[in-house]
């Protein structure tokens, strides 16, 4: 699948130190310092394309793109692979409610989406792959899960055995019960009849009347979502050999811890023995106007509408990083305004000759990051910068200042 285009990412001056860089691990419970390394393997889970791109996606790749500038700032490399659910139960509902062929549904969507991300100055991955085209992946996925006795069948479907893996459940940290609530809200099937377990995961769907479905070893269908995500992520990341774990950071939104990371990462461990991710990261959800914001309350909102009436990209990026990236936070209109006006505020003292200093403020810019993306520090830094800059301090190199917001945080003024 086509990704979107390349993002420029302007240089930082060597004499800026950049700590290791720590973020919330979902697994540990606990702010972990990532290790310094010359390769980091980063998988974001995509989106499903069928109610692309509102700012609860935008406020995610926001955060990961985040953490792709920081490690690239540190003269590291990122291999970021994202997938794209171009094929899957809600995207299949949602085109038959509104009366039109799934795919053009999903090409409309996947086309959209690439143009918010680049819109938004994402970093586009390196690998951004289908669900239909992984399939030969994922049929080889099951094989080996098969192998290594993590399969059965119930009617022509096939289940995997989530207590297979010795560390089921210590990505998600939920009781039983908490997980079978969630499994069914979330698209899981606890109930089904002739399973072994109720949290047993689909990994592949038999063709329903009605339902497209792919020609495999495993008869005619299409994949299950979980199964998709490890064998897209351990085919494009390129595991290392001899490192403890296949890849660094699997991301997402908080929805996605469980069950989506909790069986994917649990498939990764059974199909190869190791542990998969080092760290999950996960991002809060993005509520509007006191409510949380979601399909079935019909109060999404959406990159390309706010662009289309005459928001700024870079107002959306600076109003979604005012916030801390892992907590759960509310759009509103008066949020879109103070980052409006900060915006304005910012450019007008980049614009200027002299300003305030910079270097010292670019050094606790860069600590702030590294500190689990403190980006609410960093703001309220900024906004001490503009206050002093505008009563006519003077000794700062705004060029610098502007390179370094656009390489860190994104913002192109
Ligand atoms: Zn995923």
């Amino acid at each position: 699948m086509k990704s979107w285009p390349e993002v420029y990412i302007p240089s930082i001056d060597s004499r800026y130190i950049f700590p290791e860089l720590s973020l919330q691990n979902t697994a540990s419970q606990s702010i972990q310092v990532l290790p310094r390394k010359k390769m980091y393997r980063m998988y974001v889970c995509g989106i499903t394309p069928y109610d692309s791109t509102h700012l609860g996606h935008a406020a995610t790749y926001l955060s990961f793109d985040l953490i792709n500038r920081y490690l690239r700032a540190t003269g590291s490399k990122v291999l970021y692979v994202q997938n794209i659910t171009d094929i899957d139960d809600p995207l299949l509902e949602r085109a038959s409610r509104d009366g039109i062929d799934w795919e053009e549904l999903a090409y409309s969507q996947i086309d959209l989406f690439r143009s918010d991300m680049s819109t938004l100055h994402v970093i586009p991955p390196e690998n951004y792959i289908g669900a239909v085209e992984a399939i030969p992946l994922v049929t080889k996925k099951i094989e080996q899960l098969k192998e290594a006795g993590a399969i059965y069948g119930v009617d022509k479907d096939l289940y995997f055995r989530v207590h297979s893996d010795p560390d089921f459940g210590t990505r998600s940290h939920l009781s039983n019960e908490e997980s079978l609530k969630i499994f069914a809200e979330r698209g899981g099937d606890p109930e089904r009849l002739g399973k072994e377990n109720p949290l047993d995961s689909l990994v592949w769907l038999a063709q329903r009347p009605n339902e497209p479905g792919w020609p495999s070893i495993h008869g005619l269908g299409r994949p299950g979502w979980h199964i998709e995500c490890c064998a897209i992520a351990l085919n494009y990341l390129l595991p290392e050999q001899d490192s403890d774990f296949l890849i660094d950071i699997q991301g997402g939104g908080s929805d996605l811890i469980f069950p989506h990371h909790e069986m994917s990462a649990a498939q990764a461990r059974v199909s190869t023995g190791r542990r998969f991710a080092e760290f999950y990261v996960h991002t809060g959800m993005i509520g509007l106007d006191g409510q949380k914001m979601s399909k079935s309350l019909g109060n999404l909102v959406f990159v390309s509408s706010l662009v289309r009436s005459g928001v700024n990209p870079m107002v959306i990026r600076c109003a979604l990083m005012m916030g801390d990236y892992t907590t759960d936070r509310l759009w509103n209109e008066e949020l879109l305004l103070t980052a409006q006006t900060f915006l304005d505020s910012l450019t007008v003292q980049l614009s200027h000759n002299q300003c305030a200093q910079t270097s010292v403020l670019i050094q606790e810019i860069i600590q702030a990051l590294s500190n689990n993306l403190d980006t609410k520090k960093v703001f309220a830094l900024l906004a001490d910068w503009i206050s002093e800059s505008s009563k006519g301090a003077e000794g700062g190199n705004p060029g610098e200042l502007a390179r370094t917001l656009d390489a860190l945080l994104g913002i192109a003024i």
